[in-house]
């Protein structure tokens, strides 16, 4: 049985066999191929678009989806995790998406469960599903020619999973994922390039993936306000210029903080392809998932 915790849990092999089926599933039609599976999305951290996204996503293929309300019902009864999961496997579910605000805890649950458990999130650790969907994005875009490409990860990298997934992930195909973050928002301990301003590396880039500001996270308060991180880190087009430049976020997008209203606008941002593609990616680890190929 073959789970999805972090991206390594997948061979590039596997990662590219999975694409083929994504641009399958990419015009998100319905394809019932899951008929009589039921998914559970346990979602004890906020989310919008990840958790809609595997629904229309285990809809599309013809799965049942039970959500349970697990951020205010059974932890407020005083219920650990590892018992509402006990507790969730005795109903015989196929397959379990989990996110949480702790680090490790989808890996934690593996030995305890009968299903696959897919990471929708766990802390600032990983988020395999979005760096899946990001590079399958990029390839997209460069219509697999993604050798020696360079992409900017700007922002929070320090305390986003989506930095770290993406980090680890991409290197596999041939990118190259630099930092660019204000000084207590860089990794102490990284192998990759980091960079204080966007402007230092512009001229090197391919690809830009901005980032949420993670206050959720965040022990201390780093800025009175975002006004004051956006000065520098907010991409404008005056930063961009006319550069040929793949502008991505994995949402949700702060606007005028990560990426100004003219931005948002330009056909260089592709975030709501970003989302497209979520869905036909989660489709396609779905499918490899429940029926094992
Ligand atoms: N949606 C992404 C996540 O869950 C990015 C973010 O929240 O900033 O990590």
């Amino acid at each position: 049985m073959q789970n999805l915790i972090t991206t390594s849990d997948f061979t590039n092999e596997e990662i590219l066999s999975l694409f083929d089926d994504a641009k399958i599933f990419s015009d998100l039609q319905t394809r019932p191929i899951l008929k009589g599976k039921l998914i559970v999305p346990l979602f004890f951290e906020n989310s919008t678009r990840t958790r809609s996204s595997f629904e229309i996503a285990a809809k599309r293929l013809g799965a049942d989806v039970v959500s349970l309300d697990v951020g205010t019902s059974s932890r407020s009864k005083g219920e650990t995790i590892f018992d509402t999961v006990a507790n969730i496997c005795a109903m015989k579910p196929d397959l379990i998406v989990i996110r949480h605000s702790q680090r490790g805890l989808p890996q934690s649950l593996v030995e305890h469960v009968s299903c696959p458990i897919v990471n929708a999130g766990d802390g600032e650790n990983a988020h395999p599903t979005q760096a899946l969907l990001d590079l399958f994005t990029i390839l997209e875009h460069f219509d697999s020619k993604v050798k020696g490409k360079k992409l900017a990860i700007v922002g929070d990298v320090k305390t986003s999973r989506v930095a770290s997934s993406n980090a680890s992930l991409l290197p596999r195909f041939g990118i190259e994922p630099i930092f660019v973050a204000p000084k207590h928002f860089q990794v102490a301990d990284t192998k990759l390039r980091q960079y204080e301003f966007l402007s230092e590396i512009i001229d090197e880039l391919d690809i830009v993936m901005s980032l949420r500001t993670q206050l959720e996270r965040h022990s201390q308060i780093y800025y009175a306000s975002l006004q004051e991180y956006a000065k520098d880190y907010c991409i404008t087009k005056k930063c961009f210029g006319k550069r040929d430049i793949l502008l991505l976020h994995p949402g949700p997008v702060n606007r005028n903080v990560d990426i100004d209203d003219e931005m948002l606008e330009d056909k260089r941002n592709k975030i709501l392809k970003q989302v497209q593609n979520g869905v036909a990616v989660r489709m396609a680890i779905l499918k490899k998932l429940l029926l094992q190929n």
